[in-house]
């Protein structure tokens, strides 16, 4: 099934192939003889997304088995990993490759009924208006080109940005396409911004720099960001800055663990930019009481 809205999907073509073979390769390895498997293409304008679902009413997953089978090396003795070996370094792979898209990627299964995962990238709606000459942009530059001329309406004078002092938001992410997408966007909204590449940096910035807010990305090598969140949130001095948890690896009940780890919001990717910015000001509203 596929959105007839689609015409043109940015992306990278042998990349994405990868992604789609990968999923419905597994779907296929997950289903008996007899069932279906599916994919569906569906866009999003208001959220200018994309998400390609791949379907099956295989044998599903328990939720136990759901995150390990993203990581690259999953233990060998996990049944699930016995009967179908292979599984968890393809989809670290579609994982990799939805970030890679500032993407993301989310997974609901139930032991017995099937699983259905969904591969999310950025997207713009087609504009007709200019046929002269097509030129193909992606969709990271096209937000920009949006949110550019946005700016342009409801910027305050230089005047006014110079008098006030820039709120600092503390940015912790391990994909640097979506550092830059991200640090990008909340400079030009008038946010110093400081950037940590993992937990253990996340750690060192929050206390030296005493942002305003802090962004946490949930998957990252070595401390990840639950644990991060759970460290800051030990610190009396930090106890009271506002989190907002982002996930490229979307699970039932993600929302409830980083909110137990001690963030105040949780978004997963791929992130709507004035969406992120709604939520940044709503929190900086409560703690500063604007
Ligand atoms: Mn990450």
């Amino acid at each position: 099934m596929l959105d007839n809205t689609i015409e043109t999907i940015p992306a990278d073509e042998r990349r994405l192939k990868q992604i789609l073979v990968n999923l419905l390769s597994n779907a296929i390895k997950f289903t008996p003889a007899g069932g279906k498997v599916g994919l569906n293409v569906q866009a999003d304008a208001e959220r200018q997304s994309l998400t390609f679902t791949v379907w099956d009413t295989g044998i599903g997953i328990g939720e136990e088995d759901q995150e390990r089978l993203f990581k690259p090396f999953v233990q060998i003795d996990s049944q699930l990993n016995r009967q179908y070996e292979g599984t968890g370094l393809g989809l670290a792979l579609v994982l990799r490759l939805a970030q890679a898209h500032s993407g993301g990627v989310a997974l609901t299964s139930a032991p017995g009924q099937g699983s259905r995962f969904s591969v999310t990238l950025p997207w713009v709606p087609e504009q007709h208006a200019d046929q002269a000459e097509p030129k193909p942009i992606t969709a990271t530059q096209a937000s920009a080109i949006i949110e550019r001329a946005l700016l342009i309406e409801d910027s305050p004078s230089a005047i006014e940005q110079a008098r006030t002092p820039s709120p600092r938001i503390l940015l912790v992410e391990d994909n640097q396409a979506t550092i830059t997408m991200m640090q990008d966007y909340l400079h030009t909204k008038g946010y110093a911004m400081v950037i940590a590449r993992n937990g253990g940096e996340a750690l060192l910035r929050a206390n030296e720099s005493a942002p305003a807010l802090i962004l946490m990305d949930i998957q990252m090598p070595g401390m990840d960001g639950l644990e991060a969140i759970r460290r800051i949130r030990a610190h009396e001095s930090l106890q009271a800055i506002p989190i907002i948890a982002l996930t490229a690896l979307a699970m039932p009940g993600d929302r409830e663990r980083c909110l137990q780890a001690g963030a105040d919001d949780y978004l997963a990717k791929p992130v709507n930019l004035r969406g992120l910015l709604a939520t940044i000001q709503s929190h900086m509203h409560l703690t500063n009481g604007v």
